[in-house]
């Protein structure tokens, strides 16, 4: 019945709904740092927009081309607005990715760990994905052995910058040195929905780097820094050659008019986004000096989350719910990846983790 590569598939798994997970364990109130949410909530600029929203166009279908929204995104990244393509989610887009451009046997290339629905939807069009393992010292991608593993049959390489779930990331001018090294016929795919994190200096996006490369894709969401995952909308940045067929295979009518009106209230609130990334970066590293005190081996991060090695990781993941707080597991043995909290969040789940290591 099922098409091959359907059969044997691993399923995304979801996160679920925080009120069912507490009624489930009989507790009052669980904090879900396990998926990446901004603890800061979103700009009140987005309720504005939404409250303002003419409820009686409800009936009518969204605009297919996100107009408004296209405008504002092309001018905050400087780039033409034909350049860009809007899914409901940056998940989408990744979906769309793999459904324009896979042919079964096509090669996939990505490091590991790394975001799961790139191999997913390359799974899904029957194709193979060839993962090449991060160096283990620092979590770092190995990018000469990934120039190593290109084909004939590469078609996509997928680069998550800053990478979920290790948090590391490279600069660009590394990044561009990687692109000068592949084929031109192989598309490179750099997800950045977490770049605006980053505090290192310099170059941060890739975006600048696409007027010199016509097979260099840069995406992003209004997901994390934005705080706005339950609203779906995230983007791509083209070559202009390429768009065409991707605005073909795309559903015309993915993203609804809220989303997009949504989406482009929170872009004109960047104090918002300024001020997550300093709180978040003030987080960041005072987790790190928690786990270099806790002698807890991490990767140094540029995300708003940490990824570290965690003894008996699901036995301090349990103790963690327990309190109320809820990790991520399951992405690399005996690892935990947690999301960034409030003050008073951080402090009191760092505190657990020295309790729980103290009496094991
Ligand atoms: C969260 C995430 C996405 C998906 O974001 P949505 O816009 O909410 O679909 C894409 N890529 C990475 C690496 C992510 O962590």
């Amino acid at each position: 019945m099922f098409k091959n590569a359907v059969e044997n598939i691993e399923p995304y798994t979801p996160e679920v709904p925080i009120k069912k997970l507490q009624q489930e364990l009989g507790l009052k109130n669980i904090v879900r740092l396990s998926a990446n949410e901004n603890p800061f909530g979103t700009s009140l600029a987005v309720k504005e927009a939404i409250l303002n929203w003419d409820f009686t166009t409800a009936r009518e279908y969204p605009d297919s081309n996100a107009n408004d929204l296209r405008q504002a995104v092309a001018k905050f990244q400087n780039v033409l607005p034909e350049q860009l393509l809007f899914g409901c989610g940056l998940d989408e887009v990744i979906e769309l990715i793999a459904r324009t451009f896979l042919d079964e046997g096509d090669e996939v290339l990505e490091p590991w760990p790394t975001f799961s629905e790139y191999k997913l939807h390359a799974t899904i069009e029957n194709a193979t994905v060839v993962d090449v393992p991060i160096r283990t010292s620092d979590g770092q991608f190995d990018l000469a052995q990934m120039c190593q593993k290109i084909t004939p049959k590469t078609k996509l390489i997928w680069l998550c910058n800053p990478n979920n779930p290790t948090g590391t990331y490279i600069p660009v001018s590394t990044l561009k040195k990687f692109i000068d090294q592949v084929p031109e016929e192989v598309l490179i795919l750099v997800d950045e929905a977490y770049v605006e994190f980053v505090t290192e200096p310099g170059e941060t996006s890739a975006i600048s780097l696409l007027k010199d490369c016509d097979h260099l894709v840069v995406m992003r969401t209004f997901s994390k820094i934005y705080g706005l995952a339950n609203f779906r909308v995230g983007y791509a940045v083209i070559p202009e050659a390429l768009i065409g067929k991707m605005q073909a295979v795309r559903l015309p009518y993915n993203l609804n008019d809220v989303s997009q009106l949504a989406a482009k209230a929170a872009l004109s609130d960047q104090k918002f986004v300024q001020q997550t990334q300093a709180r978040v970066a003030t987080a960041r590293n005072q987790w790190q000096d928690f786990l270099s005190q806790q002698g807890l081996k991490f990767y140094q991060s540029q995300a708003n989350f940490i990824f570290f090695e965690a003894p008996q990781a699901l036995k301090l993941k349990e103790t963690l719910l327990q309190n109320g707080y809820l990790v991520r597991s399951g992405l690399q043995p005996d690892w935990l990846r947690v999301t960034f909290g409030t003050t008073a969040q951080n402090e009191a789940m760092q505190q657990v983790i020295k309790d729980f290591y103290e009496t094991l």
